[in-house]
Formats: structure tokens, sequence, C-alpha cells
């Protein structure tokens, strides 16, 4: 959705996006005593996550061409495996790419519930960014040259991308562009220049633009600066996430579609109940992100939040003429609740953003939400009065999953050391998934290398909060955030 760096600059902000969540979770907290005996009300967790209900307006599934492509059949019956990996998007889709190179010999099986892409890998907005999210601050926590090893050794997701592109003839729309990051109003303005220094302080580049440099890059009515940052690509995210299914099969892994988890038994062994069969292995992978807290896992540290995005219909010549943007950069503005924009490969602008809500008992995202979507599209047109007529032929929307300290966790856990994870990218794991997936492959084969010491690596997520209360004050935080008048808040 954004750089990292961009989260750092909103921290030194009167509200910053971190406020925004961690109030949400300290708020919680503080009435733990009130809720406690609620906490698990209505919860049954051999109940089927909701996965299905929501009918998928989803420009990128389009492009992908999903509906005429092979599903693969369920898993049926009882069977045995080295290594099960549950979730088929970038998570798992990566972990199955390294596992099945450092173990050629071990039997991989991939569970997703519906097709590879279906969550938030396949609905993203397709930035990839360098670095991830939380990055920022470990730079601060760690000086700039530190810093600079682990934004390196983070730039591994984006060259994995590219090598899945280039060795194995992945046709996903990859476009290395860069990343612009616009400023609407003074304050993120200097927010920017802020951020400037960050990235030269590790030695990294990034120009900042304004009047006609700025013009040249992008006009629209609402940006007054502009950070050009030439790490970070564009991609269609769908088009990744089914090109990487046949990548992993052809290493070996049984990847299982249409295949509902119902239960986990961790243990020793695993036992993985799904709708029609159930499987046991040793070593199970997590590569559920936000909908990890449907299966129990991380239910008080993995807050589901969901983001929207629209696709608007190709535009004309003249209307990217009045647009400029020919860098074709994902655009990301600076506010608290900011949009992201980006080209597609046919012309079209897909806008996200605007608002990122939390549905009670950290359900998912209920597809085509009204709100939102009509946020962000009335942000487009504020964005690009230019462009007033335009048609949005696609609306749709997904679950991520965030911590309140804006940091991923990618590691192991379990009594016997065997559950693997990777989750809470908090809107920033197009790129960094890849990485995980690594870094999970790494851990398994007990190695140890620059990605393995990351300070995500094993990062404790901080406690959320009881359930049942974190609707209340989602609720309250933006009612409190919007009243709180900041510019960088809508
Ligand atoms: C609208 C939107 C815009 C975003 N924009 C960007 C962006 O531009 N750049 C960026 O870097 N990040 C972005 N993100 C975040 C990014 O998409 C995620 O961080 C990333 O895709 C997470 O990948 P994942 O594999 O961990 O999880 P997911 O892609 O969510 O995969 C989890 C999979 O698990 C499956 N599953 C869940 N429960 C079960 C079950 N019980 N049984 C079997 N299978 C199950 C699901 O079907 C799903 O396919 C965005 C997210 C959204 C929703």
């Amino acid at each position: 959705m954004s750089t990292d760096a961009r989260r750092t600059a909103t921290t030194a902000r009167k509200i910053s996006r971190r406020t925004f969540l961690g109030g949400m979770a300290v708020g919680a907290a503080g009435a733990w005593g009130v809720s406690s005996g609620l906490t698990r009300f209505g919860y049954d967790p051999a109940r089927p996550p909701q996965l299905y209900e929501y009918f998928l307006d989803n420009f990128w599934f389009e492009a992908a061409d999903l509906e005429h492509q092979a599903i693969n059949p369920p898993l049926r019956g009882s069977h045995k495996a080295d290594i099960v990996i549950l979730g088929g998007g970038f998570t798992g889709l990566s972990s199955a790419y390294h596992l099945s190179r450092a173990f050629p010999n071990k039997k991989i099986v991939l569970l997703e519930g519906a097709c590879c892409g279906y969550g938030a890998s396949g609905r993203n907005g397709g930035f990839c960014d360098a670095g991830f999210s939380g990055l920022m601050h470990h730079v601060d926590a760690v000086g700039p040259e530190p810093g600079r090893k682990a934004f390196d050794a983070s730039l591994f997701g984006i060259s994995q991308i590219k090598r899945l592109v280039t060795e194995h003839g992945l046709q996903c729309d990859f476009e290395e562009n860069g990343m612009f990051e616009a400023a609407m109003d003074e304050e993120q303005a200097r927010q920017l220049e802020h951020h400037q220094a960050r990235y030269r302080s590790m030695g990294l580049n990034a120009t900042l633009v304004q009047g006609r440099e700025l013009e040249a890059e992008v006009r629209s009515p609402r940006y007054i600066a502009g950070l050009k940052f030439p790490y970070g690509a564009i991609v269609n995210p769908a088009k990744l996430a089914r090109g990487m299914k046949p990548i992993v099969e052809s290493a070996g892994v049984e990847v299982r579609e249409r295949t509902v988890v119902l239960r986990v038994r961790t243990g020793k062994i695993h036992r993985i109940e799904t709708e029609m069969g159930e499987i046991s292995a040793p070593a199970l992978v997590l590569g559920l992100n936000g909908y990890a807290p449907k299966l129990g896992f991380f239910r008080d540290r993995v807050l589901p939040l969901c983001s929207y995005v629209i696709a608007t219909e190709p535009l004309s010549r003249a209307q990217w003429d009045a647009i400029g943007w020919r860098n074709r950069q994902g655009i990301a503005d600076m506010r608290v609740l900011f949009d992201y924009q980006r080209p597609t490969a046919d012309g079209r602008i897909v806008i996200g953003g605007s608002d990122a809500p939390y549905f009670a008992e950290d359900d998912l995202s209920s597809g085509n939400y009204k709100p939102a979507i009509e946020a962000v599209t009335r942000s487009l047109f504020a964005t690009f009065p230019q462009l007033e007529g335009l048609r949005i032929e696609h609306a749709w929307g997904g679950t991520m999953g965030f911590t309140t300290d804006f940091t991923p966790s990618v590691g192991v856990t379990g009594d016997h050391e065997n559950i693997f994870y990777g989750v809470a990218y908090n809107g920033e794991g197009v790129a960094f998934a890849q990485t995980a997936g690594r870094i999970i492959a790494e851990l398994m084969a007990g190695q140890e290398s620059d990605l393995t010491r990351l300070c995500v690596v094993n990062h404790p997520m901080p406690y959320l909060g009881p359930r049942s209360l974190r609707i209340v004050f989602e609720r309250l935080n933006k009612w409190y955030l919007l009243r709180a008048g900041t510019k960088t808040v809508r």
C-alpha cells in the first residue's frame, strides 16, 4: 500500500497511523475487566471460517482470467505429509517455493480454502514496496548503518518477484517504476523532507519535487509536494499469485484448492481437518494472515482490517495527458487514512484506501462495503477532477492482518517449535510475503542469514485487547481522530 518509511513520517504527526491503531488497542485493553467474560462469547472454533460468502467484483481476477482457470480438486480422505502449508496467498506460495527447494525429498502439501490468490494476495493494490512495515522504526532504534542492512535484506521480496518473472516466465504486468509519496498540506510536505533525510542517512536515493517538477510527475490540485523513491514496483497481484501456483507444483508441491480447513490440532504431529478429509504432518506453515484468527491463531495479536479498491474504465490518451503521471509509479498520499493508486497495464487507475474498517468479531471483508467504496471514489475525483465522468468498472475489498506496532512477525512457534508462520504485514505484504517464505524455509532448515536476523523474525506482536470491544473502540477512535480536525485524517 505504501512504502514503509511513510509510516515513520506519520509518527511525527499530531495523529499518526500508529496512533490510529494503537488507540484502539489501548482503549480495548483498558476495558478488559468489563468484557473478559464476553470475549469468547459466540466463538465456535469448529465453525468453518466464512470464506466464500461474498461476490468479488475484482478487476485483477478478471484480468488474470480466473474464470477460465482450472481450480485444483479438494483434499479427500486421510493423508500424511512432511510439511502442510495453510493458505494459498503469497505467504503460503512463497513458503512452498522455498521449502520445495530446501527440502526436495519432502512431501509438501498446500491447502487453500478457495483458490490460490483468493485472499488479500489476489485483491490488493499491487504495490511491491521496498522494505517492510515497521522498518523505519527499526532504523530509528538501531541507526542508519544496520538499518540499511535490514533494508537491503528486505529487497529480497522484490528481487524474488523479478526472478519469478525473468527465470520462470511468470507474466504479472510487473513494472519497476519506483514509488511516489504525495503531500496534501504543509505539514505533510515537512514530513516528506524528514523522510528524505532518513533515506539519505541510509545512503538511499529520494528526490523531493515541487512546482513544475511535481507537475511533470503527476498533475493534481491536491498535491503540493512529492517524494520520488526509485525502489518499488507494481504488479497485477492475482496474476502473480495464480502464476506462482504452477511454479510450485512443478517443484513437486501438492496444491489442494477448494479445501477449507475446519480445525487444526497442533502437536508433535499436527492434525488438520478439512471439509472432506484430513492430513497430518510434523511441520505446519501458517500462511493465513488476516484469516488466521478465524482458525484460532494469533487471535489476540493480529487484527483483521479491511481495505477497498476500485478500478476505473481505461483512460483515453487525452485523460492521461490531463493528469500526467508518465512514469507510472505507485502513488500514496500522506494522510492517516490514505489512498494508494496506480495505473494498470491496460490504462485504468486502480485506487484504494480512504478507510480501513474493522468488522465486529474479527470478521472478514464484507465484499463491496459501500461506505469505503464511496469514500475512495470521492477521493479519486478530488485528486483528479480532470477525470470527472470517468466510469468506475470494478469495486472490491479484502482482509489484511495488522498489529498495533505496525511490524510483521515471521517465525516459529508451538511447544515443539514446529509451527512456522508469516503474518501481519500491515498492508505491505506483496513483496514482503515473498521474503517471509524464504525466512520460513531458512528457519525450518536451521540456517542463519541476514534474512533470519531481520528484526521481524520471531517479533513478539503486542496484545490487542479483548475482541468483544474492538469494534466499539475502533469506531470511537475513528470518531475522535476525525473530530480532532487534523488535515491528515478524512
Ligand atoms: C484491498 C487491499 C489492498 C492492499 N494493497 C497492498 C499493496 O498495494 N501492497 C502491499 O504490499 N500489500 C497490500 N495489501 C496487503 C497484502 O495483500 C497482504 O499483506 C498479502 O497479500 C498477505 O498475503 P498472505 O498470503 O499472507 O495472506 P492472504 O493472501 O490473505 O492469503 C490467505 C489465504 O488463506 C486462505 N484461507 C483462509 N482461511 C482458510 C481456511 N480455513 N482453510 C483454507 N484456506 C484458508 C484464504 O482463502 C487465502 O487465500 C493489500 C491488502 C488488501 C486487502
